[in-house]
């Protein structure tokens, strides 16, 4: 039998951003190395986060992997993600409900152009607090990580972040991995201050349930089970839900985390739901779960948004009224209309507010975050004004 899941500590959602090869996946085994040394936890290799072989198995690119681990006062869930474009849509997705991250930056090559990108997400996305690991410190020229150190401050004070509050630390994800003291202390002090300096959020418990469906799988024998993180509210076994998106209610009969059963989940877990009833072919990624009639799926909204320029990966011309993308809303990824208004147009750079009409419903509210995309890159990230 399984052991149950027993919350003793705060659990917080974290993840490491930043540029393709500057080492976030060799710093997110060498975390659970360092911690499964002092027995806090299991030691997750390198090729297990890379690859994510459940996914392959389940043949779904989900583009996210979850490792688990505790420090002495937290439980965390940390999700790594693979450094090019797509990554940004599991920014916006999987990580939007991201509680801190961890930036993670070469000492040797200093700010690239996806560090930027994923540090605008993260502002609009609603990531108040990013720790920065100055990685591959083992290999770099203390004067030039001296440099790197405030061309990243300066990077997050011109996103707003407060760059000289925030903790630089000087790691080697590498070097921890192979157990050298020095640099698994190093990975102890980003631990620390991952601690320290992300505060506990606030959790929306006493909200109505609401999980945005990221992935879908079928347990053999027993149903359809989907996975994702609560958003907000609580939900127990036996309890009756919406699927939105499939036109579904359903029961949940069984709640794990990482494979822990569990009685109730709660608003920052990361779950997965059997529900009873539900065919697999009914929900998908993008649906979500929520309390019964607790809220309404529209399509028209309006939306303040930053259109990317051309240097952040954005378009190189203007969009205009009438312009069709993507817009990554939650886990859903929905074609809808763009109205400019009286402006028209809007050039790469600019802040605008527009209204939207979605080719499907989903369930929207102001303040939710969401990135517009087009032919496989973010051109725009937004936030929900008003729902029409
Ligand atoms: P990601 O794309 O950000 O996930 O980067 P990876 O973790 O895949 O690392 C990219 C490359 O950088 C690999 O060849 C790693 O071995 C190397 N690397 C990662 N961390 C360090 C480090 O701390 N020091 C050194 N010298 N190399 C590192
Ligand atoms: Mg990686």
């Amino acid at each position: 039998p399984k052991t149950a899941y027993v919350r003793t500590k705060p659990h917080l959602n974290i993840g490491t951003m930043g540029h393709v090869d500057h080492g976030k996946t060799t710093l997110t085994a060498a975390i659970t190395k360092v911690l499964a040394d002092r027995g806090a936890g299991t030691f997750v290799p390198f090729d297990r986060i890379d690859r994510a072989p459940e996914e392959a198995a389940r043949g779904i690119t989900i583009n996210i992997a979850h490792v688990e681990y505790e420090t002495d006062t937290r439980h965390y869930a940390h999700v790594d993600m693979p450094g090019h474009a797509d990554y940004v849509k599991n920014m916006v997705t999987g990580a939007a409900q991201l509680d801190g991250a961890i930036l993670v930056v070469s000492a040797l090559d200093g700010i690239m152009p996806q560090t930027a990108e994923h540090v605008l997400l993260a502002r609009q996305v609603g990531v108040d607090h990013i720790v920065v690991a100055l990685n591959k410190a083992d290999a770099g020229d203390e004067e030039l990580t001296d440099l790197v150190e405030l061309e990243v401050r300066d990077l997050l004070t011109a996103h707003g972040y407060g760059g000289d509050a925030a903790p630089v630390v000087r790691v080697s994800g590498l070097k921890a991995l192979q157990g050298d003291p020095r640099w698994t202390a190093s990975v102890d002090a980003l631990l620390d201050a991952v601690d320290t300096y992300v505060p506990m959020p606030e959790r929306y418990l006493d909200a109505p349930f609401l999980l945005p469906v990221e992935n879908v799988l079928t347990i053999t024998g027993r149903g359809t089970v989907v996975t994702g993180a609560v958003e907000r509210g609580t939900v127990r076994l036996g309890d009756r839900v919406d699927v939105l998106g499939a036109g579904l209610d359903s029961v949940v009969t069984g709640l794990e985390t990482f494979g822990k059963p569990m009685e109730e989940a709660q608003a920052g877990d990361n779950v997965a739901l059997l529900l009873r009833g539900v065919p697999r072919d009914a929900v998908r990624r993008g649906h979500v779960v929520a309390a019964p009639g607790s809220v309404i799926p529209r399509r028209r909204f309006s939306a303040q948004v930053y259109v990317l320029s051309a240097r952040e990966g954005g378009r190189t011309t203007a969009v205009a009224t009438g312009y069709r993308p993507q817009f990554y809303i939650r886990t859903a990824d929905v074609v809808g209309v763009v109205d400019l208004g009286e402006a028209g147009v809007a050039r790469p750079g600019e802040r605008i507010t527009m209204t939207v009409e979605l080719g499907r419903d989903v369930p929207l509210e102001p303040g939710l975050g969401f990135a517009v995309r087009e032919g496989g890159r973010t051109v725009g990230a937004g936030t929900v004004t008003a729902v029409l």
